[in-house]
């Protein structure tokens, strides 16, 4: 195994996780299993036949469970000790609503059975973390918190610690379990169990049981899988094997104070899981809610059964012949789980530990380059921006030109849910493409709108600048309503009506099809505070509130009034009033090194781009690389050929050694010629790159980072032009 690549490694895991599908169609088997052991289906036909079914075999069922928990969600922090709590939040809130629910289910079970009579505090608790409140439920609160003692061993332990630990914790439990009798009776053991089963009925929980069936399945998935069928398959039968020697053995001996842990079924999982994986089939997420609802239900249906045949007296065949029983109970789960997954859930999942494929949609998404966005960070910024705001302000984000690269749809949505509600864009289509990505609250169109697009910002619920006079007259004679916010031109002399024609902005509010919701201009030299920008600057703001005040006299509603970009709010907060239209700084950036020094808050870039080593080669001394031969090797080189070119928006400029890339924690120079859709880096120096590798071209890489003001310095631009250009052909992939 040492021998594969590490991205070799990672495609066969992807090529896993595409093929887990067999999981999710023995989970069906294993749900069925469980109602098993609750109906003893054989029990009429052979009391042991029964016992070896469903008090050994079918014991395999819980294990499996908890194993895909940990194949797919703890690798990343038992192996990867990842700090993104994101996936196992999402577990554990499924986990605890699912239990929730449960508990409401069979509330009115446990009052008519009088299981709550009279029960007090420690009870309850025994009953709500160890236990369940219902006798099947206790799975949820062990796999609960099983996935906490072993996420937070994994922040201190290695793995193999860790899963030593919860072999240790399932041999204690085993003597609780399968292995009781052998205690001597009033021993010192047999006290501390004594006072164990004060807190729990049985070692199987979360803390005995669980976790090593956890551990054991991110062990599966990182390091001990087995590679050839024939191995797998002796090792089941020999398992299998000693676990039916031991169960029916122990039952003889009459020492089991229940049948959950056996220590055959160690190995017995360890080779059934395997197995399960070997079948490669593609993932049915619908089978997961279905073996959850299974899971849940069956025993309502147990008690509802009972209650019928009682009523209709066909105890005989429904109670007594307990293969009727069996078969009847799985039905009526099973219709109900299917017409809970296809009508009430409308076949959406919701049962699903990890989203399995939430890694492997990633690596595929991400291919040959791709762009990835730090959501922490833009949370940051938009804290840090929010805390220069006054109380009546809000953010109106710029996510214009894709906002500044960063994917609008992804980054307006993420905004959205940080509760900023009013957008700017540059023109009707992206604002259009917002609205089809589902991105509510208000979307301010900046730029020229053509009146054959009129339509669209009716359609789309968008708000059309008025660039002047005259386009406010066009915009009118459309003949319907439209929202549009005015602009004002304070000194930029770019788009608005000038400040100084009063009487034609005071014009523009009569118009019968403009609705007025937003007066607003732009400053354009905001980027310092002092000297003749500063005169400027205010001149601006001066111009723009005698406008506002003019119309306010003579009775014109302004709406949202707004003049501060970036740089404004981070020079004049004052100003802010309703909105500010922040862009460059919300992606943590400034357009240049020496403004982001001095800027009074902390910012952090959200934006990072990546490309694949897609090919290394041996450049010999004298030979050249790349078009127009500008790079000619003076000794033996290594090459690395990346998968990113200027057609990714990579600045052209940074050709031959003037730009820098990252890889494995290095910095090494771009050599040659960027092509349109490669490039090449001179790697001579760093050892161990290999194809499939990662290159940042803007971001961090171990300690190093590469900002965007390197690639703006080293093309003679500012920040905010890299960033827009990068990556029309380019996934983004939140982080
Ligand atoms: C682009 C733009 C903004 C955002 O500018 P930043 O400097 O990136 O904050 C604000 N207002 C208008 C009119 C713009 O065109």
């Amino acid at each position: 195994m040492e021998l594969l690549s590490q991205s070799g490694e990672r495609r066969r895991e992807d090529e896993d996780n595409k093929l887990s599908g067999g999981l999710d169609y023995f989970k069906v088997i294993a749900a069925l299993l469980v109602v098993a052991i609750h109906t003893s289906p054989l029990s009429t036909v052979n009391g042991t036949i029964d016992f070896l079914f469903t008090g050994i075999l079918a014991r395999a069922a819980v294990p499996f469970f908890l194993m895909t928990t940990g194949y797919f969600l703890l690798p990343r922090y038992l192996f990867e000790k990842s700090g993104d709590y994101r996936p196992f939040r999402r577990f554990i809130k499924k986990e605890v609503f699912l239990y929730g629910t449960a508990i409401v289910l069979y509330l009115p079970i446990n009052i008519y059975a009088g299981q709550l009579q009279g029960i007090g505090f420690t009870d309850f608790l025994r009953m709500l973390v160890f236990d369940g409140t219902f006798y099947h439920l206790w799975y949820l609160p062990a796999s609960i918190l099983g996935v906490l003692l072993l996420v937070f061993a994994g922040r201190k332990l290695s793995f193999d610690a860790v899963f030593a630990t919860a072999l240790i914790f399932y041999g204690f439990g085993l003597l609780g379990d399968s292995y009781y009798g052998f205690l001597s009776d009033g021993g010192v053991l047999d006290r501390i169990y004594q006072s164990m089963f004060q807190m729990f009925s049985y070692t199987r929980n979360g803390l005995f049981y669980a976790p090593v069936f956890l551990a054991m399945g991110a062990g599966i998935r990182k390091k001990y899988k087995l590679r050839h069928a024939a191995d797998i398959a002796c090792g089941f039968i020999i398992s299998v094997s000693l676990m039916i020697f031991e169960g029916l053995t122990l039952n003889y001996l009459g020492v089991q104070r229940h049948n959950s842990m056996y220590i055959a079924l160690l190995p017995v999982m360890f080779f059934l899981f395997q197995m399960i994986l070997r079948i490669k089939r593609k993932p049915k997420k619908s089978l997961r809610t279905v073996s959850a609802c299974i899971y849940i239900i069956h025993p309502l249906f147990i008690v509802l059964i009972r209650g019928a045949a009682k009523i209709t007296h066909t105890e005989p065949l429904f109670i007594e012949n307990s293969i009727v029983h069996y078969l009847a109970v799985c039905f009526l789960s099973v219709i109900f789980a299917v017409i809970m997954q296809k009508v009430v859930l409308n076949g959406k999942v919701f049962y699903a530990e990890v989203r399995p494929f939430g890694a492997d949609k990633t690596a595929a998404r991400k291919g040959r380059a791709w762009i990835e966005i730090d959501r922490n960070n833009l949370r940051k910024n938009v804290c840090a921006l929010r805390s220069l705001l006054p109380p009546e302000c809000e953010l109106m984000p710029a996510v214009k030109a894709n906002a500044y690269g960063h994917g609008a749809v992804l980054i307006a949505k993420e905004l959205n849910r940080l509760g900023v509600g009013s957008f700017c864009a540059a023109t009707v289509l992206e604002g259009v493409e917002l609205r089809r990505g589902g991105v509510k609250g208000e979307i301010l169109i900046l730029g020229y709108t053509h009146p054959k697009q009129f339509p669209m910002l009716r359609k789309y619920r968008l708000t059309q600048s008025v660039i002047d006079f005259s386009y406010a007259q066009l915009l009118n004679s459309f003949g319907r309503k439209i929202k549009v916010h005015l602009k004002i031109d304070t000194g930029m002399h770019r788009l608005g009506e000038r400040a100084e024609r009063i009487e034609d902005i005071r014009k523009i509010f009569c118009f019968d099809n403009l609705m007025i919701e937003g007066v607003f201009t732009h400053l354009c030299a905001d980027e310092s505070k002092s000297g003749p920008d500063r005169d400027y600057t205010w001149k601006q703001i001066h111009a723009f509130f005698d406008v506002i005040a003019d119309l306010e006299k003579s009775g014109c509603d302004c709406g949202k009034v707004h003049l501060l970009a970036s740089y404004g709010l981070i020079n004049y907060p004052i100003y802010a009033e309703d909105y500010v239209r922040v862009g460059i700084a919300l992606y943590g950036v400034l357009s240049n090194r020496t403004d982001m020094e001095k800027c009074p808050v902390s910012l952090s870039p959200v934006f990072s781009v990546k490309a694949r080593v897609a090919v290394v080669k041996d450049l010999y001394a004298g030979e050249a690389a790349g078009y127009g031969l500008q790079y000619v090797a003076e000794s033996d080189r290594k090459i690395a050929v990346l998968s990113i070119g200027y057609a990714d928006g990579i600045p052209r400029s940074l050709s031959c050694g003037n730009g820098r890339v990252l890889i494995n924690g290095a910095a090494v120079p771009i050599v040659g010629r960027i092509c349109m859709d490669q490039m090449m880096a001179d790697i001579t120096d760093i050892p161990d790159v290999k194809s499939g590798d990662v290159a940042v071209v803007i971001g961090k890489s171990g300690e190093k980072e590469i900002p965007v003001y390197d690639l703006a310095e080293e093309s003679g631009t500012i920040t905010n032009e890299v960033l827009s250009r990068l990556g029309s052909r380019l996934n983004r992939i939140l982080c």
